[in-house]
């Protein structure tokens, strides 16, 4: 059995943060990644982390209290708004510290931090590295990493590339380690440690037509959600705008901050025929552009009742080539057009989960010892609406806290080390039902569930939902779930069997799918992302609340829990 204090599960920029900062505090920390790190959706990111730096002209009398209020109001109000204050007023910090750590941001024409604006402020927060921000930070933390990896200085940093996380055990409410599949060999191990961090990421694969990386499962989500530590918001799914036509490859909102245009099939800028984007136009919030430009591909102002066009040619080619140089990419190869002489095609698409594991905002959950930080975890600071910008800003806000609680818990813990009896049945438990798969011989193709549970999200849990379409939706997963018990996998080997890890994954995208299910059918109102064309009003006398999901075999049990207010009272939201 292996032993570390601290075990964190994922390698993206919440996981490496967290690591980091359990090694300041001397302690031996180990991160558990299913992919090589910066192969994590982190990497993905494009636009930008927002921070109140006001370097910009334009946003020169910026502050802490203007962002985090900017971040309340995007959430149409249910983020908590401590945890919120607590984002940003590390957000200048953490910023600076990631530009010590060699992080090359783009530069205004004084040298400092170049900023963007994106939805949500009317002016430039967003800090930039051209169009590749997340990959920029994601390889300054890892160099980090491997740094302290291979200087054993401060405390111990061992990073474990490609374990599969599948149990977590928690003996007593109090947190034990996990039990983890080996990829190389297809062994199962377990991992003793006293207090583990899970920064699994998101779970956009839910649905078909997604901006996530394919590894983004739900996985990360369901393994604690087994062990009695329930999901919170996970109805509060993100629409990105402005997604290729297709293939669903992101468009940055950076190409909106810029200055880009939405066009429909006349031409019109149409987001100025809708009251709640009448003003910010294209850089209103994301739940808000994605629901008009769904409404003109409904009403037959789309091209081919497919997408709408998003317009940089008036930008010039100098413009778009500096600042978004991976967006042209992208046009360049998956669709062979250039954004310099030609519109894109683009559609809304799944892209964020604001929901995620229940912690506070130390990232500390109610099982003793066990902490979420970044996509996977609900503090909640996004509410029901995440703006573009504070995500990669959570990761780095609360991967160090995530870090630093982990610590100081250990530090005045009383019985460190044990655990071993629940980590051997655990270990047991989990060796049977890897058996079990690698023999299963149903008759179910559990790639055919996946597509069909992919479908079913993007039809009936997309942007726009009904209670006949979210009803229908329960028996139809519940049925998946059933089937999922009578599947054959294709490769039954032990070494880098990936059709056993999809298939595992599989498991936990079907039970978080149903947690998203129940929590969108029961919350009969709209706010934020989510839209009930049945409940077309916020309603704050019933569900100024967040949902809780608890796991029981038979299917989620919902109860809700009261949203942190206290600096600002909710208000009609308009931009
Ligand atoms: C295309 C795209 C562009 C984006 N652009 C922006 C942007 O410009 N600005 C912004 O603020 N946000 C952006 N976001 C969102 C932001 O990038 C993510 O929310 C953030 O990077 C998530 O980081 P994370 O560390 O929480 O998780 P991730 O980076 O997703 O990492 C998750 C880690 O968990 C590991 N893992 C998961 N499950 C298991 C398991 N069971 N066992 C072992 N390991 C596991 C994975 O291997 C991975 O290392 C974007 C997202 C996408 C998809």
């Amino acid at each position: 059995m292996k032993y570390h204090d601290v075990i964190v599960v994922g390698g993206g920029l919440a996981g490496l943060r967290a690591a980091i900062e359990v090694n300041m505090h001397n302690l031996k920390a180990a991160v558990l990644s299913k992919v090589y790190p910066i192969r994590s959706h982190s990497i993905a990111a494009q636009g930008g982390i927002n921070a109140p730096l006001g370097n910009h002209p334009r946003g020169g009398y910026d502050s802490w209290e203007r962002h985090a209020f900017d971040t309340v109001k995007g959430s149409d109000y249910l983020a908590d708004q401590d945890a919120v204050v607590t984002m940003i007023k590390d957000a200048s910090e953490r910023i600076y510290e990631m530009e010590h750590w060699g992080c090359p941001f783009s530069r205004n024409p004084e040298g400092k931090i170049a900023q963007r604006p994106f939805g949500g402020a009317g002016f430039p927060r967003t800090c930039f590295a051209a169009d590749k921000t997340g990959h920029m930070l994601l390889h300054t933390l890892y160099e980090q990493a491997v740094k302290y990896e291979q200087a054993a200085e401060r405390g111990e940093l061992k990073i474990y590339n490609e374990w599969l996380i599948t149990r977590l055990v928690v003996e007593d409410g109090v947190c034990r380690g996990v039990i983890a599949l080996e990829l190389a060999t297809g062994n199962l191990e377990a991992f003793k440690a006293d207090a583990v961090v899970f920064a699994t990421g998101g779970c956009g694969r839910l649905y078909s037509n997604s901006t996530n990386a394919l590894i983004n499962t739900g996985m990360g989500m369901a393994v604690p959600y087994w062990a009695g530590i329930p999901l919170k918001d996970m109805e509060f799914v993100q629409f990105h705008p402005t997604t290729l036509y297709g293939s669903n490859i992101l468009m940055t909102e950076g190409a909106r901050g810029e200055g880009g245009y939405l066009t429909n099939n006349k031409g019109e800028r149409f987001l100025a025929n809708y009251p709640d984007s009448r003003k910010a136009m294209e850089v209103a919030p994301r739940d808000i552009v994605a629901r008009s430009m769904t409404t003109e591909i409904l009403e037959g102002r789309g091209f081919e009742d497919a997408y709408l066009h998003l317009d940089l040619r008036h930008l010039g080619e100098e413009k778009i080539a500096t600042r978004l140089p991976g967006i042209r990419d992208i046009c360049r190869k998956f669709l062979g057009i250039d954004p310099v002489d030609e519109a894109i095609p683009v559609q809304p698409g799944q892209h964020y989960t604001m929901g995620g594991i229940d912690c506070n905002k130390d990232g500390a959950s109610r099982v003793k010892g066990f902490y979420a930080a970044g996509e996977a975890a609900c503090v909640s600071v996004h509410g029901a609406n995440r703006l573009g910008g504070n995500s990669l800003l959570e990761t780095i806000v609360f991967g160090k806290i995530a870090g630093e609680h982990a610590s100081n818990y250990i530090a005045a813990k009383a019985d460190l080390g044990a655990g071993d009896k629940a980590l051997a049945d655990a270990l047991a438990q989990e060796e049977s039902k890897l058996e079990k798969l690698l023999g299963s011989d149903g008759p179910e193709d559990p790639s055919v569930l996946k597509e069909e549970m992919q479908n079913l999200m993007r039809d009936n849990v997309g942007i726009f939902r009904t209670k006949e379409g979210l009803s229908e939706a329960v028996p139809k997963i519940r049925e998946l779930r059933e089937r999922y018990k009578n599947i054959r996998l294709r490769h039954t080997g032990r070494s880098y069997n990936y059709d056993l890890m999809w298939n595992i994954e599989l498991g936990g995208s079907l039970d978080v799918a149903e947690v998203v299910i129940a929590g969108a059918l029961a919350r009969e109102e709209s706010r934020g992302s989510h839209f009930r064309r049945d409940f077309t009003k916020r309603d704050d006398d019933k569900f100024l609340k967040h949902t809780l999901a608890y796991y029981t075999p038979e299917e989620p049990k919902l109860e809700y829990s009261d949203v942190s207010l206290g600096y600002w009272e909710p208000k009609e939201r308009k931009y």
